[in-house]
């Protein structure tokens, strides 16, 4: 992280905290927490009572119980056994730390222990050699350290001296039945001091043995789950540390009001000005830590086989408790938190902007959806019926081509836009198609509002409801009547009307091969007109035209629907007549032959035509050959007499010949 990060998170998190304290500090509601002191009230302790009493704990929100030492506890053990939040213990805390206790160092308040040796005399100068093969009490144990690495300094080993276990009234080196006593600085020298014995103080300190006094510690556990509150009590305790070194005299009223020492108030005074000596605080800021100084510790524990080198490097590790450092470890939890804050937010925003962009895509859809919907009214044809073939629906094209508004067309029969010369089959078989659930494609012929024929192509087909059930009927359809007139000109001879030579060639073939595949009777007539020449010569060529259209729909109305007429060529006409036998084909050129004779033609009067009928014979037959024998049997028509209807092959012929 970043320092320059870091220095803000700190700042948040101070500001933080400083505006949960003035909450807490506000409100009133304390937290209590439980301090266990080392010894029972003394001066020793000055600066937590003053912290209490002057209110520097209620500042930063905390109660706190300053409890005293219960001689047949082991204070450190009570801290870490949770009955206590904090506790005072001197440099002994490396040792348990070593030993796999889980306690820290906070602060140590005396930066140097005030545990001394004591010995009888009056001189202040004392050899350390002289106390070899003497009796000297102390208590064994962790507290013996520094007085031991003393001796050691001077060569005696614990063999070398006589060990006496200390008498905590001291009345054993007042009766002078032993020779040194290990001693507090601001304690038994000035009840020795008092009883008028003389004295030699031993400080270990004299002999670069430099613990630390005590020492404001907590747990592991005390101080990860709550790194914040241990910081306001030990910011607050060094506070009351430096409130009761400043007023002693203050303090000691306070200390004997309210706390009942078993010290005189001289004895206070004097403790008062020992403690300060071990504080040090014109020296050292209250609460300083050297970690250098541990290591100093832990040399001499191991110096005396109280500690191995691999324990003491893993406890000195971890033995200070760095609250910046814990601070920024909660701080790296912040941070975690803003990153997975971050990161939710981050998905809200993406979730948000994916809806908003699937918004703008389903708008945009919609929009094109519309336009397109729009386009599809505008220009595709498109009509819906309910089963009857009633129109429910129709698009504004569909409007536009028949030349209907919608209201006019709505609730309609669809066969308003039906052309009448389409016959009534036709349109059956498509209903019948629709109705099987079918689609069905193809043209119509149909008339607009002011009766003009339009054709459309179409594609029908069923809708269904979402059961599959047929609701209605939709048509989309194209309008091909361009494309229709076009078709019909390319297959209309100009003159007469009927189709031309293409045309016929075209359903000669169609016919011819219908025929074949399903074997059905099939026929072509060939007719010329007789001496037509002469009349061309007589009344003119335009005369010979009028003639020839006028043949034309003579005929026309002569065939069957089914049957088509048109122009072979000149003044030769053919009829082609699907389904039609040889016999019936003779039979309607006989027909048509009676026809023509009976007509009055405006120009001419009379005219005759001679025919000749030819039959789809067999599966090597061809149009090509069918109109052959069609035509040997006109020219045998005209040879015999004309005005006749000959076939060929002539067995089948039935010739007619009214002259
Ligand atoms: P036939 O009885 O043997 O058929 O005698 P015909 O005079 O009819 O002889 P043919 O069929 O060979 O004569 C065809 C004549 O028809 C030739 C031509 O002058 C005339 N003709 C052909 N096409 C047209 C046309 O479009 N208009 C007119 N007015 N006459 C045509
Ligand atoms: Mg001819
Ligand atoms: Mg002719």
């Amino acid at each position: 992280m970043p320092t320059k990060t870091r220095y803000s998170l700190c700042l948040l998190f101070l500001l933080l905290s400083g505006l949960v304290h003035a909450e807490r500090s506000a409100d009133r509601t304390l937290e209590t927490v439980r301090l266990q002191l080392k010894w029972f009230h003394a001066f020793q302790f000055a600066g937590y009572y003053m912290a209490k009493e002057k209110g520097f704990y209620a500042d930063v929100g905390l109660n706190v119980e300053i409890i005293e030492r219960d001689p047949k506890r082991n204070n450190i053990q009570q801290v870490i056994d949770g009955e206590a939040d904090y506790g005072v213990a001197d440099s002994a805390l490396l040792l348990y730390r070593a030993d796999g206790k889980p306690v820290r160092v906070m602060a140590p308040i005396f930066q140097h222990s005030p545990l001394v040796l004591i010995a009888r005399g009056a001189s202040d100068i004392v050899d350390l050699g002289e106390l070899r093969g003497k009796r000297v009490s102390y208590q064994k144990g962790l507290d013996d350290t520094p007085l031991l690495a003393m001796l050691q300094e001077a060569g005696i080993g614990a063999e070398d001296i006589e060990y006496v276990p200390l008498d905590f009234s001291g009345q054993a080196f007042i009766d002078g039945k032993v020779d040194a006593m290990s001693a507090y600085l601001s304690d038994q020298p000035f009840r020795m001091r008092e009883l008028g014995i003389d004295f030699t103080i031993l400080n270990p300190h004299n002999y670069g043995i430099d613990f630390y006094g005590d020492i404001l510690f907590a747990t592991d556990k005390t101080l990860d789950e709550s790194p914040e509150r241990s910081e306001r009590f030990m910011q607050a305790s060094i506070k009351g540390w430096q409130y009761a070194l400043e007023h002693p005299n203050e303090t000691i009223g306070t200390l004997i009001a309210n706390y009942h020492p078993q010290s005189s108030r001289e004895h206070l005074e004097y403790e008062a000005e020992m403690t300060r000596r071990m504080i040090a605080p014109s020296l050292v800021e209250i609460g300083y830590t050297s970690p250098s100084r541990f290591y100093r510790i832990a040399e001499i524990y191991q110096s005396l086989g109280k500690l191995n080198k691999q324990h003491a490097d893993k406890a000195l590790k971890s033995l200070i408790w760095d609250p910046d450092e814990q601070m920024l470890r909660s701080l790296h939890y912040l941070n975690i938190a803003f990153v997975l804050v971050g990161v939710l937010v981050l998905g809200v925003l993406a979730v948000l902007l994916v809806n908003s962009r699937l918004k703008n895509i389903i708008a945009a859809r919609t929009h094109e959806l519309t336009r397109q919907k729009r386009m599809v009214d505008q220009h595709v044809i498109i009509s819906e019926t309910d089963l009857e073939g009633n129109i429910t629906a129709a698009s504004q094209a569909f409007c536009r081509r028949t030349g209907h508004a919608e209201e006019e067309l709505l609730g309609k029969n669809h066969n308003i836009v039906r052309h009448p010369e389409r016959p009534p089959e036709f349109y059956s078989q498509l209903w019948a198609q629709l109705s099987a659930g079918n689609s069905w494609d193809g043209d119509l012929k149909n008339i607009d509002k002011q009766g003009n024929p339009y054709w459309i192509h179409s594609h029908i087909e069923p809708i269904r409801d979402f059961d599959g059930r047929i609701t209605g009927y939709r048509a989309v359809s194209e309008d091909i009547t361009d494309r229709k007139r076009l078709e019909i000109q390319s297959a209309t001879d100009p003159l007469t009307g009927l189709a031309n030579r293409l045309k016929l060639d075209q359903v000669l073939e169609q016919e011819f091969a219908r025929s074949k595949r399903y074997a059905t009777p099939f026929s072509v007539i060939l007719l010329d007109v007789d001496h037509f020449k002469s009349i061309n010569d007589q009344h003119g060529h335009l005369a010979g035209d009028t003639v020839l259209k006028e043949l034309a729909t003579a005929l026309q109305l002569q065939i069957r629907a089914t049957d088509l007429a048109g122009r072979w060529g000149g003044e030769e006409f053919m009829v082609i007549c699907p389904g039609t036998t040889g016999d019936s084909a003779l039979a309607c050129a006989e027909k048509l032959r009676q026809s023509v004779q009976m007509k009055r033609f405006p120009a001419v009067e009379y005219l005759t035509i001679s025919l000749g009928v030819s039959s789809f014979l067999a599966e090597d037959d061809s149009p090509v050959t069918m109109v052959q024998r069609a035509d040997q049997a006109m020219y045998r028509a005209k040879s015999s007499g004309r005005n006749r209807a000959c076939s060929e092959p002539p067995g089948l012929q039935k010739m007619a010949n009214l002259d």
